[in-house]
């Protein structure tokens, strides 16, 4: 007689070894798929940006690869499988992958059959890319219309791992995760595609911010007079994306019971300068220069100055000719003019230089509506005064054009400034 220990233990190594092959008692094993039921499929170059991922995001769905041969996924069904049991497995997992793609396509070849014209759509984990421009040039190089979809996708992407990371920003605090891109060849396909998924109409890029009942949208056109390279486009999309961020970080969780707090438009009506000064601030970070000036802000072709920034602001505070920051801070984002647009990016500069991780925390008590001096004192503790002086007193050195690394200052170092010791951002 067997011990009876001996026999429990002989089963479990039993189930182990069931469970590692993955076949059904009495079912032969198959070396084609080493019995998982899927064999290997090596994915072409040109689907490489459908395998790409990040920390935080992957690809969800690809409308190219979807048409392309098994999906240009990287596994597929083990034929002539020797397990059926795990063949089915593979098959059904398959199927549902399979379903889930056309019923996705479906949904975005509406969009080819309103506008006419062929797109490639991309969704990753917080972007869905419609895209028709056939090519654009990046680096000198010529990227077809599939691939640009994706680098934007990826771009945004980690856009968005950064603004998160830096503002101690999580998505269950967002009304909306996921943000879509409506990218148009020619401008009247841009006129006709803004107000359905937008819900404005405007010859360049349109933008409907996300709400509880609403999709977070752009709807841009790929102007080349406005964007002419592709860092140009780029920025635009950065200084875009941050208004769509800004727009969704809410959470009701943050309010007592009858509470809600500031309503749609947002950062919009009542923080202007948080608005416009953030947008411009992330452009600026990307690659020194700052050229969106969304529709809805004060005449966009209007200008103040030439195009570096630092330079004007310095030159300003050292003329004593700054703008005044309690007028400012009280103006919607459309009514600030082309000089107040360089203030409010210098002002979030400093703020952000000061301690970026507490710019979160004052985009939530601008959801509670809190006040811009209480905002200035509990996030960055600074008065409404000290902010100025301590402003225009950093601005003359980190802006100074005889400043080291010749734009003006290092941001990171901030001498002869009180610090507030590391105040997290929540
Ligand atoms: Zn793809
Ligand atoms: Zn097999
Ligand atoms: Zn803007």
């Amino acid at each position: 007689m067997f011990p009876y220990r001996l026999i429990v233990r002989l089963g479990v190594l039993l189930a182990l070894c069931v469970s590692v092959a993955g076949q059904e008692v009495g079912e032969r094993l198959c070396g084609t798929c080493k019995t998982s039921g899927k064999v290997v499929v090596p994915v072409s170059k040109k689907f490489a940006a459908d395998h790409a991922h990040g920390e935080t995001w992957q690809v969800l769905h690809c409308s190219d690869a979807i048409e392309a041969d098994d999906m240009a996924m990287d596994w597929k069904p083990c034929a002539r499988c020797k397990t059926p049991s795990v063949k089915e497995k593979a098959q059904q997992e398959w199927d549902a992958i399979e379903a889930a793609n056309q019923t996705w396509l479906g949904a975005r070849r509406s969009v080819d059959e309103m506008l006419d014209s062929k797109f490639s759509h991309v969704e990753t984990t917080h972007f869905v890319v419609s895209w028709n421009v056939p090519k654009i040039s990046v680096n000198r190089k010529s990227v077809k219309m599939h691939d640009a979809a994706h680098l934007y996708a990826r771009r945004m992407e980690e856009l968005y791992a950064k603004f998160q990371a830096l503002f101690g920003i999580e998505d269950r605090q967002n009304m909306r995760n996921k943000h879509w891109f409506y990218v148009l060849e020619k401008e009247r396909q841009a006129l006709e595609a803004g107000p359905v998924f937008a819900g404005l109409q405007g010859s360049g890029t349109v933008k409907r911010a996300g709400g509880a009942s609403q999709e977070s949208v752009a709807v841009m056109w790929r102007d080349k007079s406005e964007h002419p390279g592709d860092d140009d486009f780029h920025r635009h999309w950065i200084h875009s994306a941050v208004h769509q961020f800004t727009s969704v970080f809410y959470d009701i969780n943050w309010f007592k019971t009858g509470q809600k707090g500031l309503s749609p438009p947002w950062l919009n009506d009542k923080y202007g300068w948080l608005d416009a000064g953030l947008a411009h601030w992330f452009e600026m970070d990307f690659d020194q220069q700052c050229s969106t000036f969304c529709i809805r802000e004060h005449d966009a072709k209007a200008r103040w100055r030439g195009g570096d920034w630092r330079k004007n602001i310095w030159k300003a505070v050292m003329a004593e000719e700054a703008a005044s920051f309690p007028e400012v801070i009280s103006k919607p984002t459309p009514a600030l003019s082309a000089r107040e647009h360089q203030f409010v990016w210098s002002w979030v500069d400093y703020l952000m230089a000061r301690d970026a991780s507490a710019m979160g925390k004052a985009l939530k008590m601008t959801k509670m509506e809190a006040s811009t001096r209480d905002i200035l004192k509990e996030c960055w503790g600074i008065s409404t005064i000290g902010f100025e002086i301590g402003w225009a007193e950093w601005v003359s050195s980190e802006y100074a054009p005889s400043s080291k690394d010749g734009r003006g200052g290092s941001r990171s170092q901030l001498p002869n400034l009180p610090t507030n010791g590391g105040r997290s951002g929540r």
